[in-house]
């Protein structure tokens, strides 16, 4: 049952934490998915006679400062989402140009039944990502109720998305839609899993994925690794992988997850062949080989034909899937068959009734790039936070609403 859905926020001021932190270029939105993907919740609340005051990140203004001193917090303004943002509710959006001072106060306080406040930039106080108290408590005094919709950031123990909670009551903190969404997808696949279940795991770097595989190994019946991190695994196996990406750090790392899949009877599926390039570049020569046998001087960088075969039949035959990670550098078109062919898998098995989830980045943006979004049970829109809530970890802005 949906607590957020339960709710009446007729009268309500709703302090809602949202992701906002969108690409955006010259003072232009180039993706606003973050955006769309939190108006249930807003109009929700504004349906029911609520006020709203978003808040959300956007960017890293004092790390980025630090390293790039012509930068200043005005490169780091959540002020182009207004226009934007009010577009789409069809409604005017207010702005408070500081998240605590004087104007975000009477902003707040003067708000009606049906109003919508974007306050500026969390991080430009250093106390939003330190996890605050004090800031996280100047926060809680606009609301009378606190809802989470920021997935993105739910593995972060920030002021906004997880130590505010504590000042709210159970029944007036909650997860907005998109977050409940998010969980239901994630705990479908993690405790509900109907087998077989297939976690299609790519990216470049094996370090980054070894908690996931090694959390999954507990879980999944099939574990595929495509992508730049499978040739790890061919080295540590003592096979000639040319300058393909490898981390020599890892091999120990990549034996010892083969040797782990085998005693629990995870079948582990790495790539037999590759399309291999002279460069990392879109117009490099390319040819085909099998992974144990790479030329020197050549490298990686897709899946090959028969990788893509193997692969894509374990896919259609399961009932769960869980995709995070690329096969190949599918951003140049010469290295993108193997992510397409493990899409269109995914497609199918999801139309034949398989419950899907994609998440993480890049994968995300492979499926958009080629229009399966709308043809996969579940797009995930938190990258770190879904890795680390399929690491088995407890996220914080999780913890921090339920307990
Ligand atoms: P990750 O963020 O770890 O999921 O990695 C995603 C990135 O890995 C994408 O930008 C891909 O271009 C890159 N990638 C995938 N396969 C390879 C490969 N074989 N060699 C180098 N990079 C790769």
């Amino acid at each position: 049952m949906s607590k957020f859905n339960n709710y009446n926020f007729s009268g309500k001021k709703a302090l809602v934490r949202v992701d906002f932190n969108v690409p955006i270029k010259d003072g232009k939105i180039t993706d606003d998915t973050r955006i769309t993907a939190a108006l249930p919740t807003i109009k929700k609340i504004l349906d029911d006679g609520g006020s709203v005051i978003l808040m959300s990140h956007f960017g890293r203004p004092h790390k980025d400062m630090a390293k790039k001193p012509n930068l200043t917090l005005a490169d780091f303004t959540l002020k182009p989402i207004v226009a934007h943002l009010g577009n789409l509710l069809n409604t005017d959006v207010q702005f408070a140009d500081d998240a605590i001072g004087e104007d975000a106060q009477q902003k707040a306080a003067a708000l009606k039944p049906g109003q919508v406040l974007l306050l500026e930039n969390l991080r430009y106080y250093k106390e939003e990502e330190k996890g605050d108290k004090d800031f996280a408590e100047k926060l809680s005094k606009y609301g009378d109720v606190y809802v989470n919709d920021a997935f993105g950031t739910a593995h972060r123990a920030h002021a906004s998305t997880a130590v505010i909670a504590q000042f709210f009551n159970s029944d007036s903190r909650m997860f907005g839609l998109l977050m409940e969404g998010e969980i239901t997808a994630a705990e479908q696949v993690l405790n509900n899993a109907q087998k077989p279940f297939t976690a299609i795991i790519g990216g470049a770097k094996v370090s980054d994925k070894i908690m996931i595989i090694e959390n999954l190994l507990e879980r999944a019946t099939d574990i595929i690794i495509g992508g730049g991190m499978a040739y790890t695994f061919f080295k540590a196996k003592g096979c000639s992988i040319g300058t393909s990406l490898c981390e020599e750090d890892r091999l120990d790392t990549a034996n010892e997850l083969l040797k782990k899949a085998e005693a629990k009877g995870v079948c582990i599926h790495l790539p037999s062949d590759s399309i291999i390039a002279d460069k990392f570049a879109a117009d490099a020569n390319t040819s085909s080989a099998q992974n144990h046998d790479i030329p020197e001087g050549w490298m990686g960088l897709d899946i090959g034909q028969m990788a893509c075969d193997t692969f894509c039949k374990v896919i259609r035959d399961s009932k769960t899937i869980l995709w995070n990670g690329p096969m190949g550098v599918f951003e140049m078109d010469k290295f993108q068959h193997g992510t397409k062919c493990v899409a269109d898998a995914v497609a199918d098995a999801t139309e034949n009734g398989a419950f899907s989830l994609v998440g993480g980045g890049d994968s995300v943006a492979a499926v958009n790039k080629f229009g399966y979004n709308q043809k996969v049970s579940y797009v995930s829109t938190g990258g770190g936070a879904m890795l680390e809530f399929f690491e088995g970890k407890e996220l914080p802005g999780i913890a921090a609403i339920k307990n």
